[in-house]
């Protein structure tokens, strides 16, 4: 009995901040009300300021000087939100780790649901969400069909609606931890790593202020990271591509071949010329840049840089990142 109560179970919170001084005083105060409303589990934040360019990271120093649960670490520039969850990782020591976005996107009101689940044994309680929100029909399209393509690329293994809001079990973020990958595609390492998953459903919100840092491009890059890094089947199709493309035209200078001798060749078929000359260019030109893509990562990776340095921890100026957890 003695034993029970000796220590609460530490739950961590990993929040990725880029330019979120609007929503900083609002999730401070629901997460404060989360906290004090659940106090048989230790709470400890994250916050990994991405590098910011408002106050973000004056709001989180002050924050962590009012309450040192509020902890913090800020990166030496913008990384982009992966490295910052590869960053959060690496800094946090909890018995399980939850993840959500600054913006209130993802209710912090929900997390013990997750954390009933956590206890009855499941490893990676993840939220899906129901709606997503005010979005613009163009944009929930074009996601709609992004997840269709990858659902088919990767046989159904990064899940839809799914977004990185989840709760992962120590084990689960050890596991993260060990890939240093540069180009990560988040999303699709959750499920990669496999252990025990838990599906719950949520209503996302929309953004409470500021906005969302995702241009067009930037999701279409976020779209090709996801597919090539969790699949070479792009590279597949090609060859098939080849392959099928190849047999036609084989069959199709087999009946020249004959009509020629047969008929005679009367010079014409200019516009069957070009057209195929056209469609083959372009489809080679497709399978070039499919492989670039992947040639591409391979070279990122065999840089075999750091993911990311950090600048500033809880207060104090980082001199040596080699000394740190970034030490792969
Ligand atoms: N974020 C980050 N670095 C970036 C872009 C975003 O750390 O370069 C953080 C951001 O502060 C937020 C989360 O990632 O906490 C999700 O960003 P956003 O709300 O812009 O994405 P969306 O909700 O539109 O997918
Ligand atoms: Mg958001």
């Amino acid at each position: 009995m003695e034993e029970q109560h000796r220590e609460k179970k530490k739950v961590g919170l990993l929040i990725p901040a880029y330019n979120e001084q609007e929503v900083l005083p609002m999730l401070f105060e629901r997460l404060d009300i989360l906290f004090s409303s659940h106090q048989e589990y230790d709470w400890e934040v994250m916050f990994v300021n991405d590098g910011s360019r408002d106050n973000t990271l004056l709001m989180l120093r002050q924050m962590y000087g009012r309450d040192g649960r509020f902890r913090y670490i800020s990166l030496s520039r913008n990384f982009g939100k992966e490295m910052a969850l590869l960053a959060g990782m690496d800094s946090i020591d909890a018995d399980c780790v939850v993840i959500l976005d600054a913006d209130l996107q993802d209710p912090p009101e929900i997390i013990p649901e997750m954390l009933q689940y956590w206890e009855e044994g499941y490893d990676d309680v993840y939220a899906r969400r129901n709606d997503r929100g005010k979005e613009s029909w163009i944009r929930r399209c074009f996601s709609k069909a992004y997840y269709v393509l990858l659902d088919w690329m990767t046989k159904g293994e990064v899940l839809r609606n799914t977004g990185d809001f989840r709760l992962l079990d120590r084990t689960c973020v050890e596991a993260l931890r060990e890939i240093r990958e540069t180009e990560r595609y988040t999303k699709g390492l959750f499920s990669w790593i496999g252990f025990n998953k838990k599906e719950i459903v949520f209503d996302r919100a929309d953004r409470l202020a500021g906005k969302s840092h995702w241009s067009m491009v930037q999701l279409f890059a976020l779209a090709m990271e996801g597919i090539t890094s969790s699949t070479t089947r792009p590279l597949r199709i090609s060859s098939f591509l080849g392959l099928l493309i190849s047999i036609v035209a084989f069959c199709f200078m087999v009946w020249i071949i004959i009509r020629t001798n047969f008929y005679g060749d009367p010079v014409q078929g200019f516009p069957t010329l070009m057209v195929t000359i056209l469609f083959l260019g372009g489809i080679q030109l497709l399978s070039i840049g499919i492989m670039g893509e992947y040639i591409g990562r391979v070279f990122n990776e065999v840089k075999r840089r750091p993911a990311y340095f950090l600048r500033e921890a809880d207060g104090k100026l980082i001199r040596n990142n080699a000394t740190r957890a970034n030490k792969y």
